[in-house]
């Protein structure tokens, strides 16, 4: 049928499917202390609806990388099946993870088993009583055992994601890289961006991807890896090399010109950017009987309907209604 191209002329190759929007932490940048009303069960796309979407947009929209997120997607039950479902779609797509990490160490050799191919784990500080803080559970220790689990299980290069903030973390970014350094995975900083459910974002309090350069220039050389294409993060050479770090600078050097990322949420809505302030309904014409064509054409349309840029420094910028965890981060 062809491949997502939109309006600008940017080709879409990877999906990120959110699997659920709860979470068994409650990181402030994230989700209010008390959670947020759950989207109703019945409402979420069932692993035979993932499973199809993700085959239609694979063997028939050109979509090459699958990557599931959330929410937790360690919560979603069934999901080292729906993995291995996904490595058998042909041509068969890679296939990532983004998680918390907690509950990773039990799963990771399931889910490389079933197919999964990468992951990256959240962790945005080494200290306990800040974890505590910023997540409002004292899960650090089950973090750190994903992610050198999920490493042992030959998930890799396994990716470390760290959003650094102003008065809670900001101090951290050379204790996260010694860390990552140290155990073998990739550190990849990520600008704090305004998903918050509680509006709490504040371009004062966001650590920039040049302040976190200049941070981690202190104590190492950093020589930039050239060209990042559609790959979000600015790769930095550490010292001789070979470990690199990923600076993730989506607020302040925005990469929508290149962005190649469609989103399908947990209940079944087509997002063409994760600052969209419209979506496209897929869970009723599954259920009503929609056939492939049908569902690929109208992710198609979601996809001609991209804006050119996210627009957070335009004054005109309004915050989805959506928050993070309920889009799929
Ligand atoms: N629960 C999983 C996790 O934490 O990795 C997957 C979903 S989470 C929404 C995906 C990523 O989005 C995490 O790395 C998290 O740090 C990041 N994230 C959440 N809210 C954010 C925000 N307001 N700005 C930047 N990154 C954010
Ligand atoms: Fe949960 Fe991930 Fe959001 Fe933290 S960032 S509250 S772990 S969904």
């Amino acid at each position: 049928m062809g491949a997502l191209v939109d309006g600008f002329g940017r080709v879409h190759t990877d999906l990120r499917v959110s699997l659920t929007d709860k979470c068994n932490l409650r990181c402030t940048y994230c989700m209010p202390a008390e959670g947020l009303d759950w989207l109703p069960s019945d409402n979420l796309l069932t692993d035979d609806e993932v499973v199809r979407v993700v085959g239609i947009a694979v063997r028939d929209l050109g979509i090459t990388d699958v990557r599931l997120t959330g929410g937790e997607p360690l919560l979603r039950r069934g999901l080292v099946d729906i993995v291995r479902r996904l490595a058998e779609i042909e041509p068969r797509p890679r296939l990532a993870l983004t998680t918390n990490g907690i509950g990773l160490a039990r799963v990771a050799r399931d889910l490389a088993a079933a197919g999964l191919d990468r992951i990256n784990v959240s962790l945005d500080t080494m200290h306990r009583a800040t974890f505590v803080a910023l997540t409002r559970r004292d899960r650090l220790d089950d973090v750190l055992a994903g992610i050198e689990a999920a490493r042992d299980a030959g998930l890799g290069p396994v990716k470390v994601n760290s959003v650094l903030m102003r008065g809670v973390n900001e101090g951290e970014a050379l204790d996260l890289l010694d860390y990552c350094l140290a155990h073998g995975v990739q550190l990849r900083f990520i600008e704090q961006m305004p998903l918050d459910p509680q509006h709490g974002w504040d371009r004062e309090l966001m650590v920039t991807a040049d302040e976190i350069i200049e941070m981690l220039s202190a104590r190492h050389t950093l020589t930039p890896l050239g060209e990042r294409g559609s790959a979000p993060a600015e790769l930095y050479r550490i010292d001789d090399g070979p470990a690199v770090v990923g600076v993730i600078a989506s607020v302040t050097k925005p990469f929508c010109a290149a962005c190649d990322r469609v989103r399908l949420t947990a209940d079944g809505q087509v997002r063409n950017c994760l600052f969209a302030t419209e979506e496209s309904d897929l869970r009723a014409p599954l259920r009503a009987g929609a056939g492939d064509a049908a569902i690929a054409a109208q992710i198609q349309a979601a996809i001609q309907r991209k804006r050119a840029g996210h627009g957070i420094d335009d004054p005109s910028f309004l915050q989805p209604e959506r928050p993070m965890s309920a889009i799929g981060g």
